[in-house]
């Protein structure tokens, strides 16, 4: 990427004039880089979804987490837009699979549809969408490239946040297309997102600037804000610029 579309997009983030010394892959300087420090490598049936989904009165984590296991992608696909697995199916306008490259290195993983991902079926559109392109492009990503899907595939009314019941009957969907992409590098953007992939309760600011695990596949994933919340609170799109590149030097290391 030249100079200038990079500068283009930091613009577009809202940053200021910040520049990467040499390529994409030299661009960030060599550091050791964090192994595991928090909810590292959530095992199926961890306890903390465990517990929840059983206040939730839903299933424990252990029977359903390879619920979808086998399916392929249009298999899969079929079984969301079907599914009535908790009460979300009943206000959606229609589910919110994902969108992406199937072969993509990269796993863009938000919280939920809101009301116009709900509309179009379709992950992260409108402001927020756009800023996340922006953030993608910024570290030489087009949004084609990447694979983006949420935690949740049916909106929650009125954007209120996932009930844990929710999130636990959806999980195996997000864990089986993880299990078809094979990514190298999984990116969860905002704190339910992260908190769910990995079952803490521990607060974002905290679970930044670390390699996380994820799965059997340990695949490494990395936290960072999501745009909605960049677009209320301009000041931390420094962070997320941090943090982004954080996880292009956790996905180069890969
Ligand atoms: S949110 Fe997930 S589990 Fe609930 S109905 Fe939608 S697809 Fe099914």
């Amino acid at each position: 990427m030249n100079n200038a579309l990079r500068q283009e997009y930091f613009a577009a983030l809202g940053l200021e004039s910040w520049v990467i010394r040499g390529t994409a892959a030299a661009a960030v300087e060599p550091r050791e880089i964090p192994v595991p420090v928090v909810g590292s490598a959530p095992a199926a049936g961890s306890a903390l979804p465990a517990a929840r989904a059983t206040r939730q009165g839903t299933a424990p984590r252990e029977a359903i987490v390879a619920r979808e296991a086998g399916a392929d992608w249009r298999e899969l696909r079929a079984r969301v837009a079907a599914c009535t697995r908790c009460s979300l199916s009943s206000t959606r306008t229609q589910t919110v699979f994902g969108v992406g490259n199937l072969q993509a290195e990269w796993l863009i993983v938000g919280e939920a549809p809101g009301a116009e991902e709900d509309r179009q079926g379709e992950p992260f559109v409108g402001r927020a969408g756009q800023l996340l392109n922006s953030m993608l492009r910024a570290i030489g990503l087009a949004r084609e490239q990447v694979f983006i899907a949420n935690v949740l595939k049916c909106r929650p009314p009125g954007n209120r946040d996932p009930a844990a019941g929710e999130a636990a009957e959806c999980l195996p969907y997000l864990e089986q297309q993880i299990a078809l992409l094979q990514p190298k590098i999984m990116l969860a953007v905002g704190r339910i997102s992260a908190q769910n992939l990995l079952r803490t309760d521990v607060t974002l600011g905290r679970l930044r600037q670390q390699v996380h695990r994820f799965g059997a596949a340990q695949v490494p994933l990395v936290v960072t804000y999501h745009p909605a919340y960049l677009l209320r609170t301009p000041t931390d799109k420094r962070k997320a610029w941090d943090d982004l590149k954080f996880a292009r030097e956790v996905c180069a290391s890969v």
